[in-house]
């Protein structure tokens, strides 16, 4: 059945994620700060409007897909934002990586409403999304769930419920802290094996099967000609950027002292990112790191 969907953040993700509830015959109201992304988004067919309030006003479930926690705050807690716009019946859930506490934040926020609320970020990435093959990490209840369900398959090639209150966001930020630590241990391998004489092909055809395997190694090993869909091959142009990474791993270390955990890899990464920063080479896929390794 054909529901209204509110949509505010209209960007790389929240694009095509559109695209697609519009192409599924679902009615998709959509707001956006940037006249670029509402213009994209009206060519998909969303319903472009000028305000939180108005995208929002009616809808059956209001989605979020907003660069960071203090972005998804205001838009949903704020002045003339989801909760003060949209009817309570109104399912609310942010699909934005942000920080634990803010998503903690916008639950109680909800919950004090009236509003049923998910944390929902995703991982995929743009192809994903274009695709409708996101992997969604929710925080919340189950029944809650149950109710989002039929429209975020649209969205999603897999749902995990990770548990209550901020768990997707736990989950999301775990995994993409893992996937940085990872990149590293791989940029450092491949360069490793090249100055030790191996050839890059069968080092990385043997790590792959071997106890130096990682999604990282198999996806994006970062030597020319060695995996297709390496970010190398193209000059490290388009992908998982490192300022995302970046950005994933600032969220990680804040979690990490929140929790008191030693999470002194993921920092070293997140050193390095900085270096890549001031590079200028944030906009570039992040296996550019390899690039600080074989200087
Ligand atoms: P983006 O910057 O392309 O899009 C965010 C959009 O939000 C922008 O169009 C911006 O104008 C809009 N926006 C900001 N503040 C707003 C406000 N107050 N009201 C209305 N619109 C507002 O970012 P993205 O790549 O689409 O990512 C969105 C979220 O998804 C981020 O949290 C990101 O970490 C996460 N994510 C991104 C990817 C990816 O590969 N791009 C993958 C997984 C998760």
């Amino acid at each position: 059945t054909s529901m209204d969907i509110g949509w505010i953040g209209l960007g790389n993700m929240g694009g095509p994620m559109t695209a697609n509830l519009v192409a599924a015959g679902h009615r998709v109201i959509g707001f956006d700060l940037s006249e670029a992304a509402k213009a994209a988004a009206a060519d998909n067919g969303v319903v472009v409007v000028d305000s939180v309030a108005a995208a929002v006003a009616g809808a059956d479930i209001v989605f979020t897909m907003l660069p960071a926690g203090g972005h998804a705050r205001q838009v949903i807690l704020g002045e003339g934002g989801v909760l003060a716009s949209a009817a309570s019946t109104t399912l609310v859930v942010d699909s934005s990586t942000i920080d634990i506490a803010t998503a903690r934040e916008l639950h109680a926020g909800a919950a004090a409403a009236g509003f049923a609320f998910l944390d929902a970020p995703v991982s995929g990435g743009v192809s994903g999304a274009a695709a409708g093959t996101l992997t969604f990490m929710i925080g919340g209840e189950d029944a809650v769930l149950d109710r989002a369900r039929p429209v975020i398959e649209v969205l999603a090639g897999r749902i995990f419920h990770c548990g209550g209150p901020g768990s997707g966001q736990a989950a999301k930020i775990t995994n993409n802290m893992m996937l940085g630590i990872t990149l590293q241990a791989t940029c450092e391998g491949a360069v490793l094996a090249e100055r030790l004489g191996l050839d890059s092909k069968v080092f990385q055809q043997l790590a792959a099967v071997s106890s130096g395997d990682s999604w990282a190694l198999r996806t994006w090993y970062p030597v020319e000609g060695v995996v297709e869909t390496a970010a190398v091959n193209r000059d490290f142009e388009g992908g998982f950027s490192a300022a995302l990474l970046r950005k994933d791993l600032g969220l990680a270390l804040q979690a990490g002292e929140e929790t008191g955990t030693d999470l002194s890899f993921a920092q070293a990464v997140a050193d390095r990112l900085e270096t890549i920063d001031a590079h200028g080479w944030s906009g570039k896929d992040c296996s550019v790191l390899v690039k600080l390794v074989d200087r």
